[in-house]
């Protein structure tokens, strides 16, 4: 069943309280007549889309603009070839986060014009680089019939590697993937190392605005960042930090436009500038559509060696954090490790069917089975450590003692472990910056599997781990699935990561998972733990968890939102923030 709105509520946001001169926006699903889109964006009349298309397609070319038509049926491709228009990972009804068309710019003045037409037509806008965004919504907007923009199709390019300065500047369809072959293509990996996530396929822009990690020293790739150039939802173009100081000895070209003219010497090494720091409210936000960033590199270290410490009982969860946390502060450990949950491994190995027939979440003793089938423990722990070897060495005999007087703690280096597809092989590509796609197979735990990410931060902490894990795995059995989970160690917290597996084929299986992130966001907040990032439909529930001194940020955002955007058609409702004209109660997405 698709999220509807109650008709007969028409509160506008709380927003000022300046007169509106229409009737709020809310959801309404409205299809157009044959040769239409599935879904008109909202208060939105054919004759005006059409004429809002046809100026598109005038401007970007025929082919960069694709109608999502009525009788469109949405193919969801997988994550190789991603579609691009919905959510292939569908919680809701997949016919409800659906775009009207998307359209493809070829450079910076068309995002621009872009912006200009939306404006002028009054149309929701949805930017994604690639529109992977797996587990958080994929390339589908917040409001149905929104047209998304694909920035990724044409402006994918390196514009810039400086070794010496060890950074990189980047367009949005710059994939990890991309820049590590541009890296080794060149021979520069010998010189300096790119940070990626788990799926190498996602952008290095998408990934850092969304606030996404990594696993090096470098995996912070918000704190990575720096310098970028952002179109504002007006049509104006920015730079940010040291980018707004034109470069006179860089080029005095006149005939530049602004977007290609040379950034600053230091745009890509200073992230501030001067006064009030802008590029936060580019994160997570509709506030602008970045379309450069600079990103830093780490500098070859010189040695790298991956490990693996196995941790035989549940319980020794409690330890290992105790463990962790002054060793991650003092920086013994290096990178960002994780500390992954036995079925999060055993996924990637093979699907439930291979270990069990039951259909019930899997006992204790059922997962101490698989573990001991795995030669793993009920915890594994990945890290690695950096530099020439007597410093490895060093640091490897501090972690290695500490996590020893774990009692059956167990110590691996990837040539001990000889399975197949080795989760340690794996990990260790990943520690050092090479992206794959191996990490996807956890996703065929079930038939038909899709998933979404549960993401609390929490202290690192044995009591704060242990209390979190019980309360999230207990849910999970009450919604009948399995816990599958990771702790991913940030410098003084961590982004504990729950992958809720569902069928996408099956309804049931569908709500149980919507019951249960629904019900965790609320669990977590009694707690007084928050999400760093999801999924378009819990984006406003987990916005009103933020609510201190009555809403107090929220209040703020709206503010900033209703100034750079008046119109409110850059990205309507992300990250729970809505523009005043949208009757923001109807549009929350309902439980089923
Ligand atoms: P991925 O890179 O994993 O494929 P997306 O490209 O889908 O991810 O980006 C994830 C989300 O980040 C988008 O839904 C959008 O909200 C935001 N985003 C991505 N790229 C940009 C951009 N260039 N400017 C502004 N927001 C962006």
């Amino acid at each position: 069943m698709a999220p509807h709105a109650n008709e007969t509520s028409s509160n506008n946001n709380g927003h000022d309280a300046t007169p509106q001169p229409q009737q709020p926006h809310r959801p309404s699903q409205r299809a157009s007549a044959k040769g239409g889109p599935k879904i008109l964006p909202p208060g939105c009349s054919e004759e005006n889309f059409t004429s809002f298309l046809d100026a598109a397609r005038k401007l970007v070319e025929d082919d960069n603009v694709f109608l999502i038509e009525l009788d469109h049926n949405l193919i969801d491709g997988d994550y190789m070839q991603p579609c691009k228009g919905h959510d292939m990972h569908a919680i809701v009804d997949r016919e409800y986060f659906v775009a009207s068309a998307t359209v493809s710019p070829r450079d910076v003045p068309e995002v621009q014009e872009l912006m200009r037409l939306c404006n002028k037509h009054e149309i929701p806008v949805w930017p994604f680089s690639i529109g992977r965004n797996t587990g958080y919504g994929g390339a589908a907007p917040r409001v149905p019939g929104s047209v998304c923009m694909d920035l990724g199709k044409h402006m994918n390019k390196v514009l810039d590697v400086n070794v010496e300065g060890a950074y990189a500047l980047v367009e949005p369809g710059v994939t990890f993937f991309d820049l590590h072959e541009y890296l080794e293509e060149r021979n520069l990996r010998e010189k300096v190392w790119l940070d990626v996530p788990d799926l190498g396929g996602g952008s290095i822009i998408g990934n850092a605005v969304e606030r996404g990690v990594g696993y090096t020293p470098y995996g912070d790739h918000w704190m990575m960042h720096c310098g970028m150039e952002v179109v504002l939802p007006n049509g104006d173009l920015i730079r940010t930090g040291m980018g707004a100081l034109p470069d006179p000895t860089v080029s005095k070209d006149p005939n530049l436009r602004p977007d290609q003219q040379p950034g600053n010497r230091c745009w890509q090494l200073f992230n501030y500038g001067f006064g009030p720091y802008n590029d936060g409210i580019f994160t997570q936000s509709s506030l602008g559509i970045v379309v450069k960033m600079g990103i830093w590199l780490m500098p070859n270290p010189g040695g790298y060696q991956a490990y693996m410490i196995t941790l035989p009982r549940d319980e020794d969860l409690h330890a290992a954090m105790d463990i962790i946390r002054p060793l991650r502060m003092q920086m013994v450990l290096q990178n960002v490790p994780t500390l992954r949950h036995i079925l999060l491994d055993a996924a990637v190995y093979g699907n439930k069917k291979s270990y069990s027939s039951s259909d019930k979440p899997l006992t204790d003793e059922e997962l101490d089975e698989i573990a001991k089938k795995l030669d793993l423990g009920r915890w594994n722990f990945y890290g690695a450590v950096y530099g020439p070897e007597p410093i490895r060495n060093v640091l490897l005999s501090v972690i290695k003692q500490s996590f020893l007087s774990i009692p059956g703690a167990r110590f691996w280096l990837p040539e001990d472990r000889k399975e197949p597809n080795s989760v340690l092989h794996t990990r260790s590509n990943t520690l050092q910056g090479i992206p794959s796609v191996d990490e996807l197979k956890w996703v065929d735990w079930l038939p038909n599997g899709a998933h979404l990410f549960f993401s609390p931060i929490t202290k690192i902490s044995g009591d704060d781990a242990m209390l979190q894990y019980s309360v999230t795995k207990k849910r999970c059995v009450e919604a009948g699935l399995d816990f599958i989970g990771t702790f991913v160690v940030g410098m003084r917290e961590m982004h504990h990561i729950v992958c809720i597996v569902f069928n996408r084929e099956d309804h049931e299986s569908k709500k149980k998972a919507h019951w249960l992130i629904r019900t965790l966001i609320q669990d977590c907040a009694e707690h007084g733990w928050g999400e760093y990032r999801t999924h378009l439909a819990l984006m406003d529930q987990i916005a009103k968890t933020y609510n201190f001194n009555d809403n107090a940020q929220m209040k703020l955002n709206e503010r900033i939102k209703d100034a750079l955007d008046p119109k409110g058609v850059l990205a309507p409702g992300k990250n729970g923030i809505w523009p005043k004209g949208y009757d923001k109660e109807a549009w929350a997405i309902p439980s089923e």
